[in-house]
C-alpha cells in the first residue's frame, strides 16, 4: 500500500532494538483518513471471506481494528491485558510475550464474545516475532471459531514472524513490508 510506506518513510523513526515508532500517525496520535484507507484496503484483500468478527489486542491495534470493522460491517472484540486472576473458566485465555515491553501478559477474551459460529479476522498494528499473532489465533481455537487471517499494518520482514507463520499456513496480509531499517532512517521496503 504506497500511502501507506509513503507515510512511513516520512514519518518512521527507528530506534535501538529494531524498533519503528510511527507515533505520529498510527501508536499515539492517530490519522483517521489514512486508518480509513487502511481499513479499505483489508476489506478489499480479504473480500473473499465472509469475516462475522475482528479481533485484536488491546491498546495499539484497538483504533485500526474498529475502523477496518466499519468497511466489514461487523463488532470489534479486543484481547485484554489480565490482571485479574480470578476469572478462568468465563474467558479464552493465551500467554503473550510483548515486543515493546519484553514482559509475558495472560491476555484473555470473554467466553461470551467469541462461538464456533464466527470467522475471525484478526488485525494488528505490527508483526515482529510472531507472538501476538499466536496468541490470538490459541484463543480463536480455543473458542472453535474459525481463522480467516490476519490482517497487520506494518510487518517488519526481517523478523521471523510473518515466515514461521505462513509456513504454519496461517493467512497474513501485510500492507507495509519492511525489508530493512536502520537508525539513520533508512527504511527499504519488500
Ligand atoms: P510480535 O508479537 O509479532 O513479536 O510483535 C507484535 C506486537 O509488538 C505488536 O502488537 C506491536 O504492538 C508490537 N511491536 C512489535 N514491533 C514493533 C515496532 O517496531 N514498533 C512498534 N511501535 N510496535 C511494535
Amino acid at each position: 500500500m504506497e500511502l501507506l510506506k509513503e507515510r512511513i518513510r516520512k514519518d518512521g523513526k527507528v530506534r535501538s532494538g529494531n524498533v519503528l515508532k510511527v507515533d505520529s500517525f498510527l501508536n499515539h496520535q492517530m490519522d483517521i483518513t489514512l486508518f480509513e484507507e487502511i481499513g479499505k484496503e483489508f476489506k478489499r484483500r480479504f473480500s473473499d471471506c465472509s469475516i462475522t468478527k475482528i479481533l485484536t489486542i488491546e491498546s495499539s491495534g484497538i483504533g485500526i481494528a474498529c475502523i477496518a470493522a466499519q468497511s466489514f460491517g461487523v463488532p470489534v472484540v479486543f484481547a485484554k491485558k489480565n490482571t485479574t486472576k480470578n476469572i478462568d473458566g468465563a474467558v479464552f485465555s493465551a500467554q503473550i510475550e510483548s515486543f515493546t515491553h519484553g514482559r509475558v501478559y495472560n491476555v484473555v477474551v470473554a467466553r461470551e464474545y467469541l462461538s464456533p459460529n464466527d470467522n475471525i479476522l484478526i488485525i494488528d498494528d505490527f508483526l515482529a516475532n510472531g507472538k501476538a499473532l499466536i496468541g490470538l489465533e490459541q484463543i480463536v481455537k480455543k473458542s472453535g471459531a474459525s481463522l480467516a487471517g490476519a490482517g497487520i499494518v506494518i510487518e517488519k520482514g526481517f523478523q521471523n514472524g510473518g515466515k514461521e507463520l505462513r509456513e504454519a499456513g496461517m493467512r497474513i496480509e501485510s500492507l507495509a513490508v519492511i525489508k530493512s531499517m536502520s537508525e539513520d532512517g533508512k527504511i527499504e521496503f519488500e
